[in-house]
């Protein structure tokens, strides 16, 4: 019995002694009971019940299924009048287990209807400066009306379907009820006025060029889309208002595309019939670019799209495409484009990497465009899985950053005398790399963009600033002098730190619809990027997030993920307790601020304190032996001394030596530490984070010994913790996060002694910033 009092009185002495723990629980003793608040409980709360089509492990489970559009369609583009018809067959299978009694199509172009309700959600007031289009079309002229005429819903037989539009949303009714594994086909007959999308900043529509007369289109949403039905949302059919992107199932597509004769036509799928609308020339070029592994190869020159632009003809071409399994479709169109494209081998299967760009993005495009896509398909099947298209394009449209399967456009334009800053350069192939990364984000790992922004556009910001970075190694003489890698903005946790710290009435939690969150690119894309960065380069590491991560990516491939299914799946295939770290970073405004709030020095005493005098009598009445107890006195109280500061602590304390000699040979004892400096390190936590402490001591000799204490350390005191070392070396100072790696929002309590060391730790985090 003795023995297990002795136990139970070690172990509060090592968790910060009976005397202190008592004393603290008289000054925070709650006058309520209260709710269970501890930032590491697990996220049971929080998170949907797993069931058979959702499991636990955050994988697909047994019933897991999805819908399936499979789209075949005719389209027409009226280059003179700007106008997209189309007639489209969607054939819709319900893999659901559910009974279907209408089917939810989305009209996106709605959004641009003249009375449209989109614009009325805008509060933000008057603006002081506005482009002379913008200022007109929003002050001088009628609502631009570029919403869809829905000529026909008919099925099969060519009966009218019962349909209902509710703006950006239309209900058809289904004549019979659509059982489960049946599938129903219906057409939609449609057509729109296209909008000049560098006016209403649009994500698809045309750029008008006024020296040439010319107009380059880049179209997408341009359809009537089949809506994502399924076990978490049933229909998702939340509105389109213009910010929250797409929820899109898969499917199969053929698109025939009418454009006029000398324009040059890409898009979502394969070309089915290259050699109708090539030239030879161009056939022989395309050959040879399947064979050009370092550099592009020019399909079509600037010297030909030059001269097509003056052509305007008035014949017409049709190009075939045709993709399977694919989420969307998009196309671009004009005769002013430039082509080139290069091969990239991917797990043994050779890609295209293709561009299209007008001469005004030369000659920035020519030269960085192909390259940029291929470096991205080559990081982001590192970090995810091969990539599964054949090929990849990037496209020039001014002022543009959006994408689609297989597609993307990109802005990045140069003066008129072709010159262009870091800043044009940098911001090209950033958009580049993020736009064909979202191929995999949520092209592929199709992710519900309706409701979650962050999961496409907070992992895809994560991968793009890896691609970022592997683009600066391939292509050093991308890079401005002075660069030593590629400045990407977003990625390392210092970038983040001001949004962070901000103000609290404008931050949402990450796990916020897109359209209600505040600062939206610092929510949806920074915060979560770096949430993954800190957490593969300071929580996981390398080794056991890439695993989990990739282990996301094969798991959801082509299907359809939840927050949760990549919550646990990053848990579940590395054996790291994160729920604290999902619910700090992705379910709290929390932000981290970790400081060092004192430092004691001790010395090792024959006698006790009287703080020591105290503990001993509570020993004594559990009839603990206090004889061989060893004491720490604090440097300047009352029980210092001088002379302790250079007494060895074997010798100023008799039982210590004493057990020392008893219990060890003279062998052993040489191998024993000998500390000579014992300090009492206390970190506190003004910030709402739990976070790992980083700790860096910096010895009298100019040595360091890095330590990092887990999270877990603030698992009982959420306010401030204490650690005593014991060491051989005198510590002159100490530094909190060293290298800036938890987006600590406030520096100036990371290091002891504040004021010495706090001049070097401005200069270092000079230094990192630059
Ligand atoms: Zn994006």
């Amino acid at each position: 019995m003795k023995k297990s009092i002795f136990y139970f009185l070690s172990f509060i002495l090592i968790s910060g002694g009976i005397f202190a723990q008592e004393q603290s629980q008289d000054q925070t003793k709650p006058k309520t009971g209260h709710t269970n608040n501890n930032k590491f409980k697990q996220l049971y709360d929080e998170f949907s019940t797993p069931n058979m089509f959702r499991t636990a492990s955050g994988a697909p489970g047994p019933a897991y299924y999805q819908q399936q559009a499979d789209y075949k369609m005719d389209v027409v583009l009226d280059d003179e009048n700007t106008k997209l018809s189309g007639n489209e067959t969607i054939t819709y299978t319900n893999k659901s287990p559910d009974v279907l009694t209408y089917l939810w199509v989305q009209l996106d172009q709605n959004k641009r209807a003249k009375d449209s309700k989109s614009p009325l959600i805008e509060g933000e007031g008057y603006r002081p400066a506005t482009s002379a289009s913008n200022f007109v079309s929003t002050y001088m002229k009628e609502p631009f009306d570029g919403g869809f005429n829905i000529l026909e819903v008919k099925d099969t037989k060519g009966s009218d379907l019962a349909h209902t539009i509710n703006r950006t949303m239309m209900r058809v009714e289904l004549p019979v009820p659509l059982k489960s594994g049946e599938q129903f086909s219906f057409s939609i007959k449609w057509w729109y006025k296209i909008n000049d999308h560098l006016v209403d900043r649009a994500r698809s529509g045309y750029e008008y060029f006024p020296e040439d007369g010319n107009r380059a289109y880049v179209i997408a949403q341009f359809y009537p889309r089949m809506a994502v039905y399924n076990d978490v949302e049933g229909w998702q059919n939340s509105q389109f208002w213009g910010r929250d992107e797409f929820a899109l199932p898969f499917g199969n597509f053929e698109v025939n595309i009418t454009v006029p004769a000398d324009h040059i036509l890409d898009g979502t799928g394969k070309l089915m019939n290259r050699k109708e609308v090539f030239s030879k020339t161009m056939l022989q070029r395309y050959e040879e670019a399947k064979k050009s592994y370092d550099k592009p190869v020019i399909i079509v020159t600037q010297a030909e799209a030059e001269a097509a632009e003056k052509g305007f003809s008035k014949e017409t071409k049709t190009w075939k495409m045709y993709a399977e399994n694919v989420r969307d479709f998009g196309f671009t169109t004009s005769r002013k484009f430039i082509w080139d494209m290069m091969a990239v081998k991917i797990g043994g299967k050779d890609i295209m990497a293709v561009s299209l760009y007008p001469k005004e993005g030369n000659p920035l495009w020519e030269q960085w465009s192909t390259r940029t896509v291929a470096n991205t398909l080559e990081s982001y099947s590192r970090m995810t899985f091969d990539y599964p298209y054949h090929k990849a394009i990037s496209v020039h449209a001014k002022q543009q950053g959006m994408e689609y399967p297989m597609i993307c456009w990109n802005y990045g334009r140069p003066e008129k005398d072709g010159t262009y800053s870091d800043r044009v350069k940098y911001g090209m192939i950033g958009v580049i790399t993020h736009e064909v990364g979202h191929n995999f984000f949520p092209m592929i790992i199709n992710s519900d963009e309706r409701q979650w922004t962050w999961m496409d556009e907070g992992l895809n910001t994560f991968v793009q600033y890896v691609a970022e970075q592997d683009f600066g190694k391939k292509y050093p003489e991308a890079l401005s002098p002075g660069h030593k890698n590629y400045p990407s903005d977003r990625g390392p946790a210092r970038m983040i730190v001001p949004y962070m710290g901000g103000n609290q009435d404008f931050i949402a939690p990450i796990m916020t619809k897109g359209l209600n969150a505040y600062q939206f690119g610092n929510n949806a894309y920074g915060k979560p990027a770096t949430a993954l960065n800190i957490l593969r380069e300071t929580i996981m590491g390398h080794d056991l997030f890439d695993y989990s991560f990739r282990e996301y990516a094969h798991r959801w491939m082509f299907k359809h993920p939840t927050p949760e299914d990549f919550f646990r799946t990053m848990e579940d295939a590395s054996a790291v307790d994160l729920d604290w770290f999902w619910r700090g970073w992705f379910y709290t405004t929390d932000w981290v601020d970790i400081g060092i709030k004192e430092v004691k020095k001790y010395y090792v005493s024959s006698k006790p304190n009287a703080e020591g005098e105290r503990l001993l009598e509570r020993y004594k009445r559990f009839n603990v032996n206090t004889q061989d107890f060893v004491y720490l006195v604090e440097e300047g109280s009352e029980d210092f001394d001088e002379s302790m500061r250079n007494s060895d602590p074997v010798e100023a304390s008799k039982s210590l030596k004493e057990y020392l000699m008893d219990n060890f040979t003279e062998a052993e004892r040489k191998n024993i530490k000998s500390p000579k400096y014992f300090y009492s390190v206390t970190f506190n936590k003004p910030g709402g984070l739990v976070m790992p402490i980083i700790a860096e001591y910096t010895y009298a000799d100019g040595t360091t010994k890095r330590e990092t204490y887990p999270a877990q350390i603030w698992r009982l005191n959420d306010n401030e913790v204490s650690r005593t070392i014991a060491s051989e070396k005198e510590i002159v100072s100490i530094v909190v996060d060293p290298d800036l790696e938890t987006a600590d929002v406030d520096t100036s309590n990371n290091s002891w002694p504040k004021e010495i060391k706090q001049s070097d730790f401005d200069k270092f985090k000079d230094k990192v910033k630059n």
